[in-house]
Protein backbone atom coordinates (compact mmCIF):
# COMPACT_ATOMS: atom_id res chain seq x y z
CA UNK A 1 0.00 0.00 0.00
CA UNK A 2 2.67 2.43 -0.96
CA UNK A 3 2.78 5.40 -3.97
CA UNK A 4 5.87 4.26 -5.49
CA UNK A 5 8.33 6.43 -7.40
CA UNK A 6 7.89 6.47 -11.34
CA UNK A 7 11.14 5.30 -12.86
CA UNK A 8 11.82 7.39 -15.74
CA UNK A 9 13.51 7.39 -19.65
CA UNK A 10 17.27 6.26 -18.62
CA UNK A 11 16.63 3.82 -15.92
CA UNK A 12 17.96 0.35 -16.95
CA UNK A 13 15.28 -1.12 -15.36
CA UNK A 14 12.59 0.34 -18.50
CA UNK A 15 15.04 -1.34 -21.23
CA UNK A 16 14.99 -4.56 -20.08
CA UNK A 17 12.54 -7.77 -20.58
CA UNK A 18 10.44 -8.06 -17.68
CA UNK A 19 10.74 -12.04 -15.74
CA UNK A 20 7.27 -14.26 -15.89
CA UNK A 21 5.69 -14.53 -13.07
CA UNK A 22 6.14 -18.07 -11.54
CA UNK A 23 3.24 -19.99 -11.05
CA UNK A 24 3.81 -20.47 -7.26
CA UNK A 25 3.90 -16.66 -7.23
CA UNK A 26 0.27 -16.35 -8.23
CA UNK A 27 -1.85 -15.41 -5.70
CA UNK A 28 0.50 -14.42 -3.19
CA UNK A 29 1.04 -11.55 -0.40
CA UNK A 30 4.35 -10.84 -2.79
CA UNK A 31 1.85 -10.38 -5.92
CA UNK A 32 -0.91 -8.62 -4.09
CA UNK A 33 1.55 -6.11 -2.79
CA UNK A 34 3.03 -5.54 -6.02
CA UNK A 35 -0.39 -5.00 -7.79
CA UNK A 36 -1.66 -2.78 -4.83
CA UNK A 37 1.41 -0.68 -5.38
CA UNK A 38 0.95 -0.03 -8.97
CA UNK A 39 -2.68 0.73 -8.44
CA UNK A 40 -1.68 2.97 -5.90
CA UNK A 41 1.13 4.73 -8.27
CA UNK A 42 -1.12 4.94 -11.48
CA UNK A 43 -4.15 6.51 -9.10
CA UNK A 44 -1.67 9.09 -7.35
CA UNK A 45 0.10 9.78 -11.21
CA UNK A 46 -3.40 10.17 -12.76
CA UNK A 47 -2.44 7.64 -15.44
CA UNK A 48 -4.47 5.25 -17.15
CA UNK A 49 -2.53 2.10 -16.91
CA UNK A 50 1.36 0.82 -15.42
CA UNK A 51 3.39 -1.96 -16.09
CA UNK A 52 5.61 -3.12 -13.18
CA UNK A 53 9.24 -2.08 -14.40
CA UNK A 54 7.86 1.72 -14.03
CA UNK A 55 7.80 1.08 -10.45
CA UNK A 56 11.13 -0.28 -10.82
CA UNK A 57 9.72 -4.16 -10.46
CA UNK A 58 11.27 -6.29 -13.95
CA UNK A 59 8.41 -8.64 -13.50
CA UNK A 60 5.74 -9.12 -16.54
CA UNK A 61 2.42 -7.54 -14.53
CA UNK A 62 0.53 -4.75 -16.16
CA UNK A 63 -2.63 -2.93 -15.14
CA UNK A 64 -5.02 -1.33 -17.57
CA UNK A 65 -6.95 1.86 -16.15
CA UNK A 66 -9.25 3.17 -18.95
CA UNK A 67 -11.79 1.92 -17.54
CA UNK A 68 -11.35 2.65 -13.28
CA UNK A 69 -14.22 1.26 -12.04
CA UNK A 70 -12.93 -1.84 -13.95
CA UNK A 71 -8.88 -2.33 -13.71
CA UNK A 72 -7.68 -4.85 -15.98
CA UNK A 73 -4.73 -6.92 -14.50
CA UNK A 74 -2.03 -8.52 -17.35
CA UNK A 75 -0.02 -10.88 -16.21
CA UNK A 76 2.62 -13.07 -18.92
CA UNK A 77 0.75 -11.73 -21.57
CA UNK A 78 1.10 -13.27 -25.16
CA UNK A 79 0.09 -10.53 -27.82
CA UNK A 80 -1.38 -11.79 -31.28
CA UNK A 81 -2.01 -9.22 -33.88
CA UNK A 82 -5.66 -9.64 -35.19
CA UNK A 83 -5.93 -6.74 -38.04
CA UNK A 84 -2.53 -5.29 -38.84
CA UNK A 85 -4.13 -2.45 -40.58
CA UNK A 86 -2.26 0.32 -38.36
CA UNK A 87 -3.85 3.41 -36.39
CA UNK A 88 -2.70 6.67 -35.19
CA UNK A 89 -2.93 8.02 -32.07
CA UNK A 90 -1.08 10.78 -29.87
CA UNK A 91 0.50 9.04 -26.80
CA UNK A 92 2.06 9.81 -22.84
CA UNK A 93 3.93 7.88 -20.79
CA UNK A 94 4.34 8.46 -17.02
CA UNK A 95 7.59 7.42 -17.47
CA UNK A 96 8.46 10.07 -20.43
CA UNK A 97 6.89 12.73 -18.42
CA UNK A 98 5.73 16.26 -20.63
CA UNK A 99 5.81 14.39 -23.97
CA UNK A 100 3.66 13.81 -26.14
CA UNK A 101 4.11 11.62 -29.35
CA UNK A 102 2.08 10.31 -32.31
CA UNK A 103 2.56 6.30 -32.44
CA UNK A 104 0.87 3.69 -35.45
CA UNK A 105 0.03 0.66 -34.15
CA UNK A 106 -1.90 -2.45 -35.43
CA UNK A 107 -5.40 -1.88 -34.25
CA UNK A 108 -6.95 -5.05 -33.30
CA UNK A 109 -4.80 -7.28 -30.93
CA UNK A 110 -5.66 -10.48 -29.09
CA UNK A 111 -3.67 -11.14 -25.56
CA UNK A 112 -3.29 -13.91 -23.97
CA UNK A 113 -2.74 -13.61 -20.39
CA UNK A 114 -3.07 -14.48 -16.53
CA UNK A 115 -4.95 -12.76 -14.06
CA UNK A 116 -3.81 -12.20 -10.25
CA UNK A 117 -4.95 -15.55 -9.58
CA UNK A 118 -3.41 -17.31 -12.14
CA UNK A 119 -6.87 -18.06 -14.16
CA UNK A 120 -5.77 -17.67 -18.19
CA UNK A 121 -7.75 -15.17 -19.89
CA UNK A 122 -8.71 -13.60 -23.17
CA UNK A 123 -8.82 -9.98 -24.41
CA UNK A 124 -9.36 -8.85 -28.18
CA UNK A 125 -9.00 -5.52 -28.60
CA UNK A 126 -9.55 -2.53 -30.62
CA UNK A 127 -9.26 1.08 -30.85
CA UNK A 128 -7.72 2.78 -27.90
CA UNK A 129 -7.89 -0.43 -25.91
CA UNK A 130 -5.83 -2.25 -28.35
CA UNK A 131 -3.30 0.85 -27.95
CA UNK A 132 -3.13 1.29 -24.02
CA UNK A 133 -2.69 -2.26 -24.36
CA UNK A 134 0.18 -2.46 -26.77
CA UNK A 135 1.98 0.62 -24.66
CA UNK A 136 1.96 -1.55 -21.71
CA UNK A 137 2.37 -4.71 -22.97
CA UNK A 138 6.17 -3.00 -24.48
CA UNK A 139 6.99 -2.10 -21.06
CA UNK A 140 7.27 -5.43 -20.21
CA UNK A 141 9.94 -6.31 -23.20
CA UNK A 142 12.00 -2.69 -22.76
CA UNK A 143 10.24 -0.83 -25.45
CA UNK A 144 9.14 3.34 -24.87
CA UNK A 145 6.37 4.38 -26.83
CA UNK A 146 9.51 7.18 -28.05
CA UNK A 147 10.82 4.40 -29.71
CA UNK A 148 7.81 3.61 -32.22
CA UNK A 149 7.68 7.51 -32.83
CA UNK A 150 8.55 7.24 -36.58
CA UNK A 151 7.72 10.75 -37.58
CA UNK A 152 9.72 12.44 -35.08
CA UNK A 153 8.29 15.78 -36.33
CA UNK A 154 5.53 14.50 -34.03
CA UNK A 155 6.74 13.97 -30.58
CA UNK A 156 7.05 17.19 -29.16
CA UNK A 157 6.36 18.96 -25.68
CA UNK A 158 2.89 18.76 -24.00
CA UNK A 159 2.59 22.33 -24.01
CA UNK A 160 3.10 22.97 -27.43
CA UNK A 161 0.61 19.42 -28.55
CA UNK A 162 -2.29 21.39 -26.52
CA UNK A 163 -1.27 24.21 -28.44
CA UNK A 164 -0.51 23.39 -32.17
CA UNK A 165 -1.41 19.69 -32.54
CA UNK A 166 -4.82 19.21 -30.10
CA UNK A 167 -6.87 21.97 -31.39
CA UNK A 168 -6.50 20.17 -34.95
CA UNK A 169 -7.54 16.61 -33.75
CA UNK A 170 -10.94 14.90 -33.97
CA UNK A 171 -12.10 13.64 -30.74
CA UNK A 172 -10.46 10.98 -29.04
CA UNK A 173 -7.19 10.70 -30.88
CA UNK A 174 -5.33 11.78 -27.91
CA UNK A 175 -4.56 9.38 -25.29
CA UNK A 176 -3.51 10.74 -21.41
CA UNK A 177 -0.37 9.46 -19.38
ZN1 LIG B 1 4.19 4.05 -20.65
Amino acid sequence: MAIRTITRMGNPVLRQTARLVQPEEFGSPWLKGLLQDMRDSMVAAEGIGIAAPQIGESVQVAILGLDPENLIVVINPRIHVVDSTLSGLWEGCLSVPGLRGYVERPRAVRVDYYDESGEEKTINADGMLATVMQHELDHLFGTLYVDRVTDKTKLMFIEEYRDFVLPTLAAGSDIPD
